[in-house]
């Protein structure tokens, strides 16, 4: 027997139909490329969507049809998010920090069919337009009169032209809320990038689900600044969840330095953020620098690598920002778990709290999690065994764009089909997820691991270190041992064997570094996270004083 209720499809439209007619004065605001900052409404970008997606259709845009956007956080690229997904085509957002090769590929692979691009990236598409087949039309992202005078290598249209041409009248049209909605290539260290395809439903549920209390928490009365790039897996879902509260939205365009994050988040009264561990260093330096604290900015989700206790206190303590750590990846839309506490953890001292909040977190209902050995075989949840993290769940993918990535899925005794995150970790008794390692930096050493998260969180704890990477080095006794890389800040003159000595009575005697190097800058890839592949062949045939 069927349920007696209407069968509306959970699609991307509806969220900025409901912002737009029960929010709509609620503002939003943006950084230009141009370098102005740009007030608009939920109505405005509603309407404004509307004419973009009559525009997109007159361009010749079908259902199913890739259209690509090379772009900061800002109120255009939020009207390509609603309506290219609206008229049923699929958003693909490029990362500009990519490799002119790497996004060439990315475009091929994706068959684009137009590309949406900032002002600040028409290098970006001069360079890689001849190697585009696929795309009919190239769109810079502004009015005329920024439209370059010299456009070698494309012609591109203008965006405003382009949405002063068209109706503001649509509907949007109704239809399987499984279509794609959008699609983003994750930046794998090894072999190619690979495609994951979101659906209006996974975008949807997932964005009910990052609203949710133990989630990112956000309401109506927030202010929401996220400097995640809107094309890092979709800006972690804000661009949905934003319009599914009716919050006002604040996106910084290019401008993330320390002084200019600041000024946007005082002025708009930001009460809300996410972002990578290491946007905040700057952030953070500048505001000590200056002497400075924030009136209104009160959460924040870190994520995307493991946030280090140490910024986790410091955001806390010196600034009075309470830090939600998350994990996910983009092959889950991204949110997985997020840590807030439970009831009965409110009893417990502040440094028991503190140890819970520094953990990775509990999943967000909608997935489900479990961690199993090298057999498969299901490990306890008693936050020390740790092993292979799984996840399944409606915001989670079930296979690769065009199924280039082979079938991720593995299938457990009880049928059910989960996906492996490539994540290791331990659960405690109350399902509090703590990541150790990603399984290919994990150092084995004399048969055990050593997670080098934990060993990274210790470095960053001492005063002198700006940042902190540690690898393995190929060992003739144990196999593998770690090497601990960093970068101090200005003026140290800490050395080696200060910093090892910072580890003694903090983990096991053998889990210490064998060595430490100190480096200008640690590399970071085109999301913010450390490249510990690239790291790893640096050092290569680093000699370990042990060996
Ligand atoms: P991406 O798909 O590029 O967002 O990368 C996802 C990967 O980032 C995960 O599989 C983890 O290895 C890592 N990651 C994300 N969040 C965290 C976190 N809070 N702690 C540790 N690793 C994380």
């Amino acid at each position: 027997m069927q349920g007696l209720m209407m069968g509306t499809q959970l699609l991307i439209s509806t969220l900025i139909e409901h912002a737009g007619r029960h929010t709509g004065d609620t503002e939003i605001v943006s950084r230009r490329v141009e370098g102005d900052l740009h007030r608009t409404t939920w109505r405005e970008v509603q309407m404004r969507s509307k004419q973009l997606a009559n525009a997109l259709l007159a361009m010749g845009v079908r259902p199913g049809d890739r259209v690509a956007t090379i772009a900061w956080n800002g109120y255009r690229h939020l009207e390509l998010y609603y309506a290219v997904s609206g008229i049923g085509a699929v958003l693909h957002t490029i990362n500009p920090r990519l490799h002119s090769d790497q996004i060439a590929w990315i475009v091929n692979h994706a068959e684009d069919r137009h590309v949406f691009f900032d002002i600040t990236f028409l290098a970006i598409a001069q360079g890689v337009a001849s190697r585009c087949p696929t795309v009919a039309s190239w769109v810079q992202m502004s009015a005329r009169e920024h439209m370059p005078a010299d456009s070698v290598g494309v012609e591109p249209l203008c965006y405003e032209e382009l949405l002063a041409a068209a109706s503001s009248r649509y509907v949007w049209p109704s239809f399987d809320e499984n279509t794609a909605s959008s699609l983003c290539y994750t930046s794998g260290t090894t072999g190619n990038p690979k495609g994951v395809l979101y659906s209006h439903r996974s975008s949807v549920l997932h964005a009910f689900g990052a609203a949710m209390p133990d989630a990112m928490g956000v309401s109506a009365a927030d202010s929401v600044l996220p400097v995640v790039p809107m094309f890092h897996v979709n800006a972690w879902g804000i661009p949905y969840t934003a319009a599914l509260v009716g919050c006002k939205l604040v996106l910084p365009g290019p401008a993330l330095d320390g002084r200019s994050l600041y000024e946007l988040f005082e002025n708009e009264k930001v009460t809300f953020s996410a972002g990578v561990p290491t946007v905040w260093l700057g952030l953070i330096n500048y505001m000590k620098q200056n002497g400075l604290a924030f009136s209104s900015f009160r959460k924040t989700v870190i994520g995307g690598s493991a946030c280090p206790p140490a910024m986790i206190r410091t955001l806390n303590d010196d600034f009075g920002v309470e830090v939600i750590h998350a994990w996910g990846m983009s092959e889950m839309s991204p949110l997985g778990t997020t840590c807030k506490l439970a009831n009965k953890h409110l009893s417990l001292p502040r440094d028991r709290q503190t140890r819970i909040l520094e953990r990775q977190g509990h999943v967000i209902y909608g997935v489900d999690m479990k961690i199993v050995d090298p057999d498969g075989k299901d490990l306890p949840w008693d936050g020390a065994a740790f092993g292979d993290l799984l996840v399944r769940g409606p915001w989670v993918m079930r296979e690769y764009f065009k199924g280039d990535g082979g079938d991720p899925l593995v299938v457990d005794d009880d049928g059910l089909a989960w996906f492996p995150t490539g994540d290791v970790g331990n659960i405690d008794a109350d399902g509090y997820l703590q990541i150790t390692d990603r399984s290919k930096d994990v150092i084995k050493s004399g048969g055990e691991w050593i997670g080098s998260i934990d060993l990274e969180n210790i470095a960053m704890a001492h005063p002198d270190v700006a940042m902190a990477a540690v690898i393995a080095i190929p060992h003739p006794k144990w196999d593998e041992r770690p090497l601990l890389v960093v970068v101090k800040k200005p003026g140290s003159t800490v050395g080696k064997d200060e910093l090892l000595a910072h580890y003694e009575g903090k983990i096991a005697k053998w889990w210490t570094p064998d060595d430490v190097v100190f480096v200008d800058a640690i590399p970071l890839g085109a999301t913010g996270k450390m490249l510990k592949a690239r790291l790893r062949e640096s050092f290569r045939d680093h000699r370990l004083p042990t060996a």
